[in-house]
């Protein structure tokens, strides 16, 4: 559904490495010996899936990524959540990152602030009652962003996030296109743009484990979005 305007990444991939490590504990008994946290990688990627969630494609995206033992970033419209809450939460609950993508898919630009507002937060509502935390990252349907939308944005915390890599999986273009759209533009650090949602992702499910399994050949690793 998306289309390209823009290919600028307005928000570089943000992890709990970009912020200081808090301090050690003053007293007290060691923490027990676990398995340490697995380490973010240096080289990765992040996945995107927009315009979910979708009873029929959901499901096997989310299977195939814990097939690869991917994480993602999903971008869902609020009225889609409100249908199937179920793969909000479920999503969620495999550590995958659930963020706003409006309401009904609506393009910002054409809103007045009033409904931009509306738009974002019953989206946000949404979204938290399934997952227990507010999405910080909007992504804007069909990149559209212009000075007002990026001043509304910002009034209410919220991070405008757009992709360098687009898999333009929406036009359908085969499963073969797909693949080599993506291993083709895709560098370390890209914001990859696929679909869940909106419409036949057919393609996109039989492409996804091919991609997955060439940049983990490549030796990327996969990081999440929470702005
Ligand atoms: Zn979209």
């Amino acid at each position: 559904m998306s289309a390209v305007i823009g290919t600028v990444v307005v928000a570089a991939a943000k992890s709990p490495a970009d912020s200081p490590a808090p301090a050690p504990a003053a007293a007290g008994p060691a923490a027990p010996a676990g398995p340490a946290p697995s380490p973010l990688p240096a080289k990765y990627v992040v996945l995107t899936f927009d315009d979910g969630p979708d009873a029929a494609y959901t499901p096997q995206v989310l299977d195939i990524l814990a097939k690869f033992d991917a994480k993602a970033t999903f971008f869902q419209v609020g009225e889609s959540v409100r249908k199937h809450p179920e793969l909000t939460k479920r999503i969620h609950q495999a550590g995958h990152s659930v963020q706003n993508h409006t309401w009904t898919h609506a393009d910002l630009r054409h809103l007045g602030a009033a409904a931009f507002r509306k738009q974002i937060t019953s989206t946000d509502e949404a979204i938290r009652a399934q997952t227990g935390s507010t999405p910080a990252c909007v992504r804007p349907p069909y990149g559209g962003v212009d000075a007002a939308v990026r001043q509304r944005a910002k009034a209410i915390g919220k991070e405008l996030v757009v992709w360098d890599v687009d898999s333009r999986d929406w036009k359908r273009p085969g499963t073969t296109a797909i693949v080599q759209r993506v291993l083709k533009q895709v560098r370390n650090g890209s914001v990859i743009l696929m679909h869940d949602g909106g419409g036949n992702r057919t393609q996109t499910v039989a492409a996804l484990p091919v991609i997955l399994k060439a940049l983990k050949a490549q030796g990327y690793g996969f990081r999440t979005l929470t702005c």
